[in-house]
């Protein structure tokens, strides 16, 4: 959606209401496409005191699979944006405004850049999940397996320790005294 600020600008209105439904279906993040429904997007752009300033809640919900356990996971996200928005910068580039030269507002890309700078690292059914076995590959959150510490690692580990003990030995014995 576009928003046309330019009456805004010139203080002709000082409040433009929005709300728009922002389809990032196509989005792939953690080998997911995790925005199955649309993003509901409620907002107002304001003129106060010549400074303007545009604010939106964002309501969606994330669907992918949990990064541990891989079960399906669904979040359901409350966000809230805010800019200031200016036609032009007077100093230098500055990250915390939003330029709008045409005093067009392309809510689309900027509702795009927003939800996907704040998306989590990776998805968790839970913070203390704790996923599946390496071993036989079963949920730990469901079940309880008993190849935890297998015998033969345990075995291969002392060996190894043994012939370390054991060539060490024998190298203080090569050693010109
Ligand atoms: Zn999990
Ligand atoms: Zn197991």
């Amino acid at each position: 959606m576009q928003l046309d600020l330019k009456k805004l600008f010139d203080a002709e209105e000082q409040v433009l209401p929005f709300s728009m439904e922002l389809d990032l279906s196509g989005v792939e993040q953690w080998g997911d496409r995790p925005f199955k429904t649309p993003i509901a997007i409620k907002g107002e752009v304001q003129n106060r005191a010549g400074i303007v300033t545009v604010r939106y809640d964002a309501d969606y919900i994330l669907s992918a699979s949990c990064a541990r356990c891989l079960e399906p996971v669904e979040q359901k996200k409350h966000q809230e944006f805010f800019h200031t928005v200016v036609r032009k910068l007077n100093q230098q580039e500055d990250d915390d405004y939003l330029v709008c030269e045409d005093g067009i507002l392309d809510m689309d890309t900027l509702a795009q850049d927003d939800i996907l700078l704040e998306l989590p690292i990776r998805m968790l059914c839970s913070e203390d999940c704790k996923g599946l076995c390496p071993m036989c590959g079963c949920n730990l959150n469901k079940e309880t397996c008993s190849c935890q510490e297998p015998v033969w690692e345990t075995n291969r580990r002392v060996k190894a320790f043994d012939n370390l003990e054991w060539s060490d030995e024998e190298e203080d014995q090569n050693l010109p005294s």
